[in-house]
């Protein structure tokens, strides 16, 4: 019983709905009823009561707003029973606000962030990446053969990378100049102590870390330092001077980079690119004999000079350029003489009669030679024809520093002296200039510090700066007539003997020509010889007669002699 009775009193409700349905206008619009009904049903006109009015629809309406995820509506519904929706309008969306980082990120883990919306109905959560190393910087400076670099580690988890390279060094302190194309060349050993000279590309020219290409190596560089025992030659270097390395006795060896287009080494010795020239040999390597192969078809004019320990040059069978003659290096028709073996225990040499020309460098720092013989002209019995051609010319440095050297006689037929020519022959004391010399070339006797008695022929015009410099023991200089200059510091630091017991200058000056040509503008005396002219040394003038008084000299069989 008590189960049947409530199904029973559903059924009856049921039907009582479907009446009240069926009796119903339908509702404004085509709103959807919440209660189905069929197209029939709402054309089928209901049916004709006439015991009740018809019943009007009156809706209530609730609006339901919308949210972040849901639209909102509105819902009318009736009291009969009748309902439906309207004015659906779109979701809101999520309000959200700004990300704010719950975990920060690291360089070695993520971090999180959240944010969440303005209505408080969700959060969400995203990964912030791995954050950027902390770098620390540290330049750490290039070295003599090491490369410079800037490292830099993180200070959270010691990551580290290094870069912005900089070239070593090489040796510093090099002195240089700046070519109008603003690369560099290097001039001079400067205040660089290294015996392994190692000169990059790039040359720091500050301590700053500014730096130049290097393109060349002046001449007579690294002349004379006998500290450098190897030298490293750059890619970058394109000239290399004469005379740069002479003198240099304790280089063993160069090297140049592989790079290099003009420059390769053999055996140490410095060659150019194809091999055919002898650029500059090693004055320190250990041989006493060098053989000029069959291709060499150039030396440079100091390639040999000064190396002391060479007694002899061959020349190889096939090399028709050049010609050795008793160790004697000489072009192939002995017309020039090259180099002579530094280190040859002769204390006297004859140059041969077929010389014309001392090359460069070519006795430079001869070790033992006490005297040099040079061929002059001499002609045939017809008085005309060249019997010995003489040698008409002496390259710069050609004597230079040769230790033993005591004599020289410049011959007549000689009308250059180049530079340099007879410096530092500190033995030298008997200089014979010949008449065919105009001009004594720049620096031609500096430091051959035993000249006492020195006589300037007539023919000679110009004595060139620094043709005597530094000749301190000087005493007697005649200055014959034909003198028209004496340049800059020619005579400085000569002539200063000091006095003699009655209080005269013991150095003497014999002027050839009286005190009005000596004062006149006939000739020029740079100022900075004056003193040593005028003031260290009595100045004579010269007379043919003895005026009674006064200093005049004249000669007495061909030296040059005072009156009193
Ligand atoms: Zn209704
Ligand atoms: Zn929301
Ligand atoms: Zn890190």
């Amino acid at each position: 019983m008590k189960r049947i009775l409530p199904s029973f009193a559903l059924v009856i409700l049921a039907m009582t709905l479907l009446l009240a349905l069926a009796s119903c206008d339908k509702g404004p619009g085509d709103a959807p009823s919440l209660i189905n009904t069929t197209p029939e049903e709402t054309t089928t006109p209901a049916p004709e009561t006439t015991t009740e009015p018809p019943h009007e629809h009156s809706y209530t309406e609730v609006v339901t707003p919308p949210t972040c995820t849901e639209g909102g509506y509105t819902t009318y519904t009736c009291s009969c029973g009748d309902t439906y929706v309207d004015n659906q309008t779109d979701p809101l969306g999520h309000d959200w606000g700004e990300w704010k980082t719950t975990v920060a990120a690291t360089c070695t883990a993520v971090g999180t962030e959240t944010r969440s919306c303005s209505r408080g109905d969700a959060t969400e959560t995203r990964e912030i990446p791995l954050a950027a190393h902390n770098y620390v910087d540290t330049v750490i400076p290039p070295g003599r053969t090491t490369q410079g670099y800037t490292k830099h580690v993180c200070s959270v988890c010691g990551d580290s990378y290094n870069d912005n390279y900089t070239n070593p060094t090489g040796s510093v302190g090099l002195d240089f100049t700046v070519n109008p194309d603003d690369t560099i060349t290097i001039t001079g050993i400067g205040t660089c102590t290294d015996e392994d000279i190692i000169i990059y590309s790039t040359y720091y020219v500050d301590s700053q870390g500014n730096s130049k290409v290097v393109s060349g190596i002046a001449a007579n560089a690294f002349r004379d330092n006998t500290n450098i025992k190897t030298i490293s030659i750059p890619a970058s270097v394109t000239s290399i001077g004469d005379g740069a390395f002479a003198g240099c006795t304790k280089l063993t060896a160069f090297t140049v980079e592989s790079e290099n287009k003009n420059y390769s080494t053999v055996g140490g010795v410095l060659m150019s690119k194809d091999g055919s020239t002898i650029v500059a040999y090693p004055a320190g390597l250990n041989l006493t004999t060098y053989t000029v192969s069959a291709s060499i078809t150039t030396i440079s004019p100091s390639a040999f000079a000064g190396c002391t320990n060479l007694t002899a040059f061959e020349v190889a069978a096939g090399n028709a350029r050049f010609t050795a003659v008793d160790g004697v290096l000489y072009d192939s028709d002995k017309t020039t003489l090259i180099a002579y073996p530094a280190g040859k225990t002769a204390t006297t040499f004859t140059v041969p009669n077929t010389v014309e020309k001392i090359g460069d460098y070519a006795f430079f720092r001869t070790a033992k030679l006490a005297e040099i013989i040079l061929p002059d002209r001499t002609y045939k019995s017809d008085g005309v024809t060249v019997d010995v051609p003489g040698i008409s010319s002496i390259g710069s440095y050609a004597f230079y520093g040769c230790a033993e050297l005591k004599k020289i006689t410049i011959p007549n037929v000689t009308t250059s002296v180049n530079t340099y020519a007879f410096a530092n022959c500190t033995k030298l004391d008997e200089v014979n200039i010949g008449s065919g010399l105009k001009t004594i070339s720049t620096h031609c006797f500096e430091g051959c510090t035993a000249i006492q008695y020195l006589v300037i022929p007539e023919t000679v015009e110009v004595i060139d700066d620094y043709a005597f410099y530094n000749c301190t023991n000087m005493t007697t200089l005649v200055l014959r007539s034909g003198v028209k200059k004496i340049n800059y510091k020619a005579f400085t630091n000569c002539l200063n003997k000091g006095t003699d017991s009655n209080g005269k200058n013991i150095a003497r000056v014999y002027f050839e020509g009286a005190a009005s040509k000596w004062n006149s503008s006939d000739i020029s005396i740079d100022a900075s010889n004056w003193m040593y002219l005028t003031m260290y040394a009595d100045l004579y003038f010269y007379s043919e007669t003895d005026p009674g008084s006064g200093n005049y000299w004249r000669f007495v069989d061909g030296v040059a002699t005072p009156y009193r």
